[in-house]
């Protein structure tokens, strides 16, 4: 089957329906880039031709370029050459001199959309399901065939510029609105109909930008308003990316110089940022972990191939407070059963309304309607009662992080279930394989770490211990996939894997703060890193009192072990603060002070910080600050890796991407490694282990990979 069959009506319009076979989505690759050309060839060579309807015969109209064939290109002037080509053919289609519409349907991003704006009218199926974007700047990357151009010149430069920074999708509604589309249908046979009437109607259109007195809406690079939105909007993106994105200056450049020449000579410019894109280290990083290796996760990398895919019809939460309340909503919204279990009645219902909270606001937004809150709502029984748990496939408790009680809930929850059916800790700090020492199905426990907020967070943490089977294993995989979130796999150890190479980063803020670095020179250096949110600020969130107890367990636990406790120098301070009652945010102070919930105003760094740990009068290099917190968690990962608690480096690089905000531009913590080089790696871990200690000492894998001049496995083509 050819990628775009034809068909050529009495009314001379050929309708032309993009369908790559043996594929889900439309996208360009070598066939379809094939099928294109022959497609501009007859639109401008066949006489009987008088229009052309471009669709799609899958569900979507088309899902963009071809990842693929993106990571193959190895040169800038081959990025270069081909960008130019494909936008060579769309040129053609939008002079050839006929009318040519786009019935969209679906999604219609990237590429696809790139060839639906060199058309000459644009019409959408109003169905609910239509995205439109150019999304490319998530994988570093900026639409090189014509979108930083064509968008710009239909919706106005500030729009185009937002939507491109973000790699927004708009609905159907919106792209009307906003002149990227012309019209909406109803249903395909209106579509197509409209799209025959137009092209009856306009035998000879022509491109608002190919118009002897096209204006660009909103005014051209040159206009006032246009040149104060881009006196400032560098500085507005850097606010927030740090120049860490290049994508993110080029998508402007190519915008804002475009702007100030012909669009042939914009088009070329734009191909120049494009292959500075697609070879920039940034756009490989997030290619390799957010789409090869997220895509391997998904579909079950980590999952042991035996026993089949499983479902849960019926799921027992044990506790309904702030996670188990989260896991109930993320349940129920994926169809399935959901009994919610606390000590009293009024808990229970409490952590149903949270629930009830999330879908009234849904509904209140047009999210959803009356009828799907209900229904939702209708499938989380709220209960005391252990005897209602029978029938469930899997039981989660997250009651308190407590032993002893959460070893009373497995014996009762136990005493319900049937053989097959698994129990789940989502213990955040205590090793899995002691808690299955509870239970009397040891194979069937085991950890599914989710974080909160539950239906905000994408990674759910499974952790194995020392006697949980595959067969648990695998069906634990296949809840996590069912409810739409991301499971890695790690093997049990102390903090697991994301807790404790998390840890690092904030405790490396706190050494920091006791050796006299200004705290927001701390703080800063925390976001120039790449990472959401800076260390100190993160510790309060998470509270100072938290981190106390953790250290405090782990002493004793290790001391019960044998084994030796090495308090990191950070551990100090958070003792410090926690004295004098600055334990957190849930306090109203900690390294800030924080306004009361639902209060107006910012937190502030707390001035007395500085009474605390005098600011010394030589402050660091800032680049200094950065790599000591990168260091810190890529060497922290790699040692997860060694010691065998990570079984993959995808896991660990999509783990660290999802699970704490690693910094995506650096393809995730072990992706680090392999982004400076194992070699320099080693060094500049030596020179950091000699000013601050043998935290920064090189984990061995890494050392080795130095020595052989290997590197971490990444994502790419092939599996990974
Ligand atoms: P929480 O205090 O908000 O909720 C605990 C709930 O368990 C309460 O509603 C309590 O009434 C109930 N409970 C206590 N004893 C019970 C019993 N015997 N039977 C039934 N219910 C009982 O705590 P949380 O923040 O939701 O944390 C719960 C678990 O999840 C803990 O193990 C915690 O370490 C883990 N966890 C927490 C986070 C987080 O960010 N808060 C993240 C990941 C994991």
């Amino acid at each position: 089957m050819p990628a775009i069959q034809c068909e050529l009506g009495a009314d001379g319009v050929l309708l032309a329906t993009m369908d790559l076979a043996g594929k889900p989505m439309n996208i360009i690759d070598a066939e379809m880039a094939e099928a294109l050309a022959a497609l501009v060839e007859r639109l401008e060579t066949d006489a009987a031709v008088k229009g052309l309807i471009l669709t799609s015969g899958k569900a979507d109209f088309f899902a963009g370029a071809d990842v693929d064939h993106l990571w193959g290109i190895t040169t800038a002037q081959q990025a270069f050459d081909e960008s130019m080509r494909f936008k060579g053919f769309l040129r053609r289609i939008e002079r050839c001199g006929k009318p040519v519409v786009a019935a969209i349907h679906g999604r219609c991003l990237g590429g696809g959309l790139e060839i639906a704006l060199a058309c000459h009218h644009r019409i959408v199926l109003d169905d609910g399901a239509a995205r439109l974007g150019l999304p490319e700047v998530k994988l570093g990357l900026l639409p090189g065939g014509g979108g930083t151009q064509r968008l710009p010149r239909l919706v106005g430069m500030q729009q185009a510029l937002q939507w491109m920074a973000e790699g927004t999708e708009v609905k159907a509604a919106q792209a009307l609105a906003s002149g990227l589309v012309h019209a909406l249908a109803t249903s395909r046979d209106e579509m197509l109909a409209q799209a025959r009437a137009w092209i009856a109607a306009n035998p000879k259109p022509v491109q608002p930008w190919d118009a002897p007195k096209f204006r660009y809406p909103g005014g051209d690079s040159r206009s006032p308003a246009a040149v104060q939105m881009l006196a400032i909007a560098p500085s507005i993106a850097s606010a927030k990316s740090f120049g860490n994105y290049p994508a993110l200056t080029h998508i402007m450049s190519s915008v804002f110089e475009g702007g100030l020449v012909d669009f042939d000579a914009a088009l070329a410019i734009e191909s120049r940022y494009f292959a500075a894109c697609v070879v920039s280290p940034e756009s490989r990083n997030l290619i390799g972990t957010l789409w090869y290796q997220l895509g391997a996760i998904k579909k079950g990398a980590s999952r042991p191939a035996a026993p089949p895919p499983s479902t849960v019809r019926r799921l027992g939460i044990l506790g309904a407070g702030m996670m188990g309340a989260g896991i109930a909503y993320v349940s129920a919204r994926a169809g399935i059963e959901v009994v919610l279990l606390d000590t009293s009645q009024s808990n229970a219902e409490k952590g149903m309304a949270y629930s009830q909270g999330l879908l009234d606001k849904a509904v209140k937004r047009g999210r959803r309607t009356p009828a799907q809150r209900d229904a939702l709502l209708a499938r989380i029984t709220p209960t005391t009662d252990y005897a209602a748990l029978q029938g469930c496939e899997l039981v989660i408790e997250a009651v308190f992080e407590d032993r002893a009680v959460k070893a009373e809930v497995t014996r009762l929850a136990e005493a319900q279930l049937a053989p097959g059916a698994v129990f789940a800790s989502n213990t955040s700090t205590l090793p899995i394989t002691g808690l299955a020492e509870a239970s009397v199905r040891p194979a069937s426990f085991i950890g599914l770490h989710f974080f909160s907020p539950v239906d905000k967070m994408p990674l759910v943490e499974i952790i194995v211990g020392a006697r949980t089977s595959d067969e648990t294993l695998a069906k634990g995989f296949d809840f996590v996939r069912q409810i739409g979130q991301t499971p890695i796999v790690v093997n049990d150890s102390r903090g697991f894997y994301t807790s404790r190479v998390f840890a690092t980063y904030v405790m490396e803020g706190l050494a920091m703060l006791k050796e006299g670095v200004h705290p927001r020179s701390i703080e800063v250096a925390g976001l120039q890193a790449g990472m959401p949110m800076p260390p100190l600020a993160l510790q309060d969130e998470v509270s100072l009192s938290l981190g106390v107890h953790v250290a405090d367990q782990t002493r004793k636990d290790l001391a019960a072990e044998g084994k030796p406790y090495v308090a990191h120098p950070g551990e100090g301070v958070l003792r410090q603060l926690c004295e004098i009652g600055r334990v957190g945010k849930k306090a109203g102070k900690g390294f800030y002070d924080w306004p009361a919930e639902g209060e107006p105003g910012e937190k502030r760094l707390w001035p007395g910080l500085g009474g605390l740990f005098p600011v010394k009068p030589e402050q660091p290099d800032q680049r200094e600050l950065i790599d000591r917190l990168l260091y810190a968690q890529a060497n922290e990962a790699a040692r997860c890796l060694q010691e065998g608690v990570l079984r993959s480096v995808a896991d660990g690089d999509v783990g660290s991407i999802l699970g704490w905000g690693f910094a995506p531009f650096l393809g995730g913590a072990l992706q680090f490694v392999n982004h400076v080089g194992p070699a320099r790696f080693v060094e500049r871990c030596r020179e950091l282990a000699a000013r601050y200690g043998a935290r920064f000492e090189p984990a061995a894998n890494v050392v080795a990979l130095a020595e052989q001049g290997g590197r971490f496995e990444q994502g790419g083509p092939t599996p990974v």
